[in-house]
């Protein structure tokens, strides 16, 4: 995979939202055709053969490598929400953020017993959102659950990794240190 064509075009906000944060902004890799195709071919390469059924995209910015990848891999995509956007039955897991509490969702009909879950997401920090999915996707009791990120944080004492710990299978295309 070429990491140095990915991060020359990663773009770095800092103080967004709030003064002290780097934020790694993917829209300017998802505007480039050759990134798209940089990081498709490399999750393709990872989970070719792990038999995923349903690739889960974590709002909002999961859904873009989450549905591509979907296809690729010939599985499902299922949206994983903030509250209040999901239509029918939802299944719901509320988890602590550094100020506050915040609530995902899920459909109650998204997930079945014997599907392989691939849960995509633009970006893991403290890996607070991505245990929260990862959590709710597991009260389906699917067979297995694999994490995928295209940043991994590590400044700042950042230790998503750690967190989320034996509780899914954790891939990122590149490491911010
Ligand atoms: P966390 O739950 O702390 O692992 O945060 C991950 C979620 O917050 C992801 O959905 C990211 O899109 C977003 N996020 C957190 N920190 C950043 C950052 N520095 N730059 C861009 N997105 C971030």
């Amino acid at each position: 995979m070429n990491k140095e064509l990915l991060l020359s075009n990663l773009r770095n906000i800092p103080d967004f939202p709030i003064p002290g944060i780097q934020f790694k902004d993917v829209s300017t890799l998802f505007k480039n055709p050759l990134c798209i195709k940089e990081m498709t071919e490399e999750m393709v390469r990872l989970y070719k053969d792990a038999g995923i059924t349903k690739v889960v995209g974590i709002e909002s910015r999961g859904f873009v490598m989450g549905a591509i990848l979907a296809e690729r891999l010939g599985a499902g995509f299922v949206m994983c929400r903030k509250p209040g956007k999901l239509p029918a039955d939802t299944k719901r897991k509320e988890y602590g953020k550094e100020y506050g509490k915040d609530v995902i969702e899920i459909h109650t009909d998204a997930l079945e017993p014997d599907d392989v879950v691939l849960i995509q997401d633009d970006l893991l920090a403290t890996g607070g959102s991505a245990k929260a999915a990862i959590d709710l996707v597991k009260a389906f009791n699917v067979k297995k659950v694999y994490c995928n990120f295209i940043i991994e944080l590590r400044c700042e004492g950042l230790k998503g990794r750690e967190f989320i710990g034996d509780s899914a299978e954790i891939s990122t295309l590149l490491t911010i240190d």
